[in-house]
């Protein structure tokens, strides 16, 4: 009886170190088809934004061979926001170290609409300027959608004006918005693939939600998009294949919101979650062992924002220049 027992024990081991090994051999080829989660594949932001800035570098060298000079993204703040000066030195600095020329204009919280739009239409103009990013939000008395009417949308980098977005929605993008682009990068990037899955976006704003839900739409999902409004959205949630989460509230989903096996996609930021630490949306601890692939706050969708800002530079550049289909 106890050779019995040390046998079926003995076997049990063996499958489990099997799958392990499996799931390790499948983890290290980035495909992540298993569901057993304490092998969840974690989706490492940081790592993807690394190789597609690699990417970008012949890109930019064979635009300096072409045209004499780098593509050039030029950068707009107003006022004397904190954060937002941080935000605007962080995209030079990523500029110039891949090679990319970025131009900052900071002009006073004094400044008009009139003043910021004769700006905006000078850089639409200039041929040495190949896009434009106005950082937001503006201060109070400035309007967000004169911007948004005002940038070209040949130059616009975050692929956020109305004509841009008229553009993307109809299925002719000039650059696709930043941050949802981003995630489809990460999942590409693992081979997670999304023909046929049920997606749901949480979260329905015309930065993240929306577009992501048009994104994942183009590449075969069905998507269910929530927001506020929403009725019984957990059980919305747990029929999910995949989860994209941008509702702007520090862990509001965790395990039992989504079912065992799913992508979830946290693109949450929030500076003071528990114990004031850097949080998303998503109760990332409780995902392990139960999510097949997820991606972490800090270093999940978050470093992809801005380098999708560098390759939507990069192209726009292309395509001014001619070296890339219009
Ligand atoms: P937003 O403009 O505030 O939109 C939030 C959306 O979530 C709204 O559509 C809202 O619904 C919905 N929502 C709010 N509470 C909800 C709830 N309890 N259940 C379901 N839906 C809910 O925010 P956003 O600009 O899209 O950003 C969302 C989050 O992503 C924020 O944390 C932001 O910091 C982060 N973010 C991160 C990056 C990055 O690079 N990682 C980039 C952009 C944004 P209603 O429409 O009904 O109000």
């Amino acid at each position: 009886m106890k050779q019995v027992q040390n046998d079926s024990q003995s076997i049990c081991l063996i499958e489990v170190k099997c799958t392990k090994y499996l799931n390790f051999f499948v983890k290290s080829l980035g495909i992540g088809a298993l569901t057993e989660g304490e092998l969840m594949l974690v989706l490492d932001g940081k790592a993807v934004s690394d190789s597609v800035r690699e990417s970008l570098i012949p890109r930019i060298q064979g635009f300096f061979t072409n045209r004499g000079r780098a593509p050039h993204l030029t950068v707009v703040v107003v006022g004397d926001d904190k954060a937002s000066h941080v935000y605007v030195r962080n995209k030079k600095i990523a500029c110039e170290k891949i090679g990319m020329e970025s131009t900052i204009h900071a002009l006073p919280l004094t400044s008009t609409q009139k003043q910021l739009t004769q700006l905006l239409e000078k850089l639409n103009a200039d041929d040495s300027v190949d896009a434009i990013l106005v950082q937001f939000p503006l201060p109070a008395h400035l309007s967000s959608d004169e911007v948004l009417k005002t940038v070209s949308p040949e130059k616009d980098a975050d692929g956020l004006t109305f004509s841009s977005l008229g553009y993307f929605y109809a299925g002719k993008p000039i650059v696709s918005p930043c941050t949802p682009a981003g995630v489809m990068t990460i999942l590409k990037h693992y081979d997670l693939a999304i023909a046929g899955l049920n997606a749901v976006v949480v979260g329905r704003s015309n930065i993240v939600g929306k577009p992501m839900a048009n994104l994942l739409t183009d590449a075969n999902a069905t998507v269910t998009l929530c927001h506020s409004r929403t009725k019984n959205l957990s059980d919305i949630t747990r029929a999910a294949d995949l989860v994209v989460v941008a509702a702007g509230k520090p862990l509001l989903l965790g395990r039992e919101d989504f079912k065992q096996g799913a992508i979830v996609i946290d693109v949450g930021m929030h500076g003071s979650g528990l114990g004031g630490k850097l949080c998303g949306d998503v109760r990332f601890d409780e995902l392990e062992g139960w999510a097949k692939a997820a991606t972490p706050v800090p270093g999940g969708v978050g470093p992809m924002t801005i380098t999708t800002l560098l390759q939507n530079t990069c192209l726009l550049a292309e395509k001014r220049a001619g070296l890339q289909p219009s």
